[in-house]
């Protein structure tokens, strides 16, 4: 942290689950999560993208698998019927 210079934030992002914001003395990205807040060093902001990218993306096969699960075992249930 440089106390020379003021922070000066810049918005990176911004939409309805929060706000990112970029301070270039501090070299620190501020993620605004509701009422949360939280600080990472901006090299982690890559990683921490990655890992919801690949949450999102396994969040939506868990989904896909669960529908199949539920039609399968419905229709296996008509079959025996
Ligand atoms: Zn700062």
């Amino acid at each position: 942290m440089n106390k020379n210079i003021p922070c000066t934030k810049i918005l990176l992002a911004k939409n309805e689950a929060g706000s990112a914001g970029y301070c270039e003395s501090c070299d620190v990205v501020e993620l605004g999560i509701g009422a949360i807040s939280i600080r990472i060093v901006a090299t982690d902001l890559y990683y921490i993208a990655q890992l919801l990218k690949v949450a999102d993306t396994n969040m939506a096969h868990y989904h896909l698998a669960k529908d199949c699960e539920q039609h399968q075992s419905v229709q296996s249930t008509e079959v025996v019927h």
